[in-house]
């Protein structure tokens, strides 16, 4: 805690209350939690803590530094990005096992040792993995694959791709050994009991994203939270803010809170979003800079200098009044918020 003028308010019971939503829509499946990018933001120490005493035992992250931050914690971490040249020295100190997403990464792999490791089967997003072509070919025989997985494209959609993707998979299990296999993201979850396999990947809806209308019970985690700087009198006619982009119609109490988009409040946020404080709506006048925004605070007559109010979060909405995906507005919150989990203790 660095008594930073702006604080993310992150709620324990929704985050582990989301993944054992997730969990139970996952069935028999096990339900692990992807927390690449620093848990979406949250923080994925913290995030992972709660998500342990819930029960979940698998982690996702990106890259062998996040594996690193986690390795204290001695969970079951596997690297989605897989195994470069470069990080052979972490993959043989043994904090996590690498999801092998090439025939080089395969080659890499075996050639020192091969143990334990997840593969990664592209069937049909064309962007990590190896080709059914490939998975087939002979290579991964003898490796000693825990989870062999795939991922979905268009998981949020109803698209036709979910389907084949479906097939391509269920086939390949076949015919590839693993000891488990896994298909689903968040979105894959809401597909149905046929896209959970053995273990499913949620990442978004964990932190309360709603990339489905069949996940409309999962509870948001995130509200960031910025304190007052400055109140003052805008005058009828006068601007606010960069460019002037908003003009006073009347006199206008205003107040100038701590955050921007360097923090992650996008500018896209602009005359679109807008704060609360108990219950009571202050929309955001004029453009977002790069660590201020403007407030309309007529509404709330005893806001002053040093007091805080909340930012509304609620991902789906503020993805639309922002443009911005639900995905960008977690992982762009930024390091200057102190991060605040109530209850502290889970
Ligand atoms: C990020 C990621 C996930 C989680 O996806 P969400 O849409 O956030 O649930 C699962 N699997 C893989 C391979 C990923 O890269």
């Amino acid at each position: 805690m660095t008594d930073a003028p702006l604080r993310l308010r992150l709620d324990s019971d929704a985050l582990t209350n989301n993944w054992r939503k997730l969990a139970a829509m996952s069935g028999p499946a096990a339900c692990g939690a992807a927390i690449k990018a620093d848990g979406y933001g949250l923080g994925a120490a913290a995030v992972a803590t709660r998500l342990a005493s819930a029960g979940c035992r698998d982690y996702f992250v990106a890259t062998w530094a996040e594996a690193a931050v986690l390795a204290p914690l001695g969970l079951p971490v596997s690297v989605l990005h897989g195994l470069r040249a470069e990080d052979r020295a972490l993959a043989r100190s043994g904090i996590a096992r690498p999801v092998l997403n090439s025939l080089a990464q395969v080659a890499r792999w075996q050639a020192m040792g091969g143990g334990r490791c997840d593969v990664m089967v592209d069937t049909g997003m064309n962007r990590l993995g190896l080709s059914v072509d490939e998975a087939l070919s002979g290579v991964l025989d003898g490796l000693k694959i825990d989870t062999l997985m795939s991922h979905l494209a268009c998981a949020d959609e109803d698209a036709a791709m979910n389907a084949a993707q479906l097939a391509t998979f269920s086939a390949l299990k076949g015919q590839v050994g693993a000891r488990r296999y896994s298909l689903a993201n968040s979105a894959g979850i809401a597909l149905g009991r046929d896209y959970a396999f053995d273990l499913t990947r949620p990442g978004l809806a964990l932190y309360g994203g709603v990339p489905r209308a069949e996940l409309s019970a999962i509870r948001q985690v995130v509200t960031p939270e910025a304190q007052v700087l400055q109140r003052r009198l805008v005058r009828a006619g006068a601007t606010i803010g960069y460019n002037a982009t908003y003009r006073a119609a009347a006199n206008t109490e205003v107040a100038i809170i701590h955050i921007g988009y360097a923090d992650g409040f996008f500018r896209g946020f602009s005359g679109s979003a807008h704060a609360l404080r108990r219950d009571v709506a202050l929309p955001v006048l004029g453009r977002v800079s790069m660590d201020l925004v403007a407030i309309a605070v007529d509404a709330a007559v005893d806001l002053a200098e040093g007091d805080w109010v909340s930012l509304n979060y609620d991902l789906p909405a503020a993805a639309i009044a922002s443009g911005m995906s639900q995905y960008e507005l977690l992982t762009g919150l930024g390091g200057r918020f102190d991060r605040c989990w109530t209850p502290q203790s889970r």
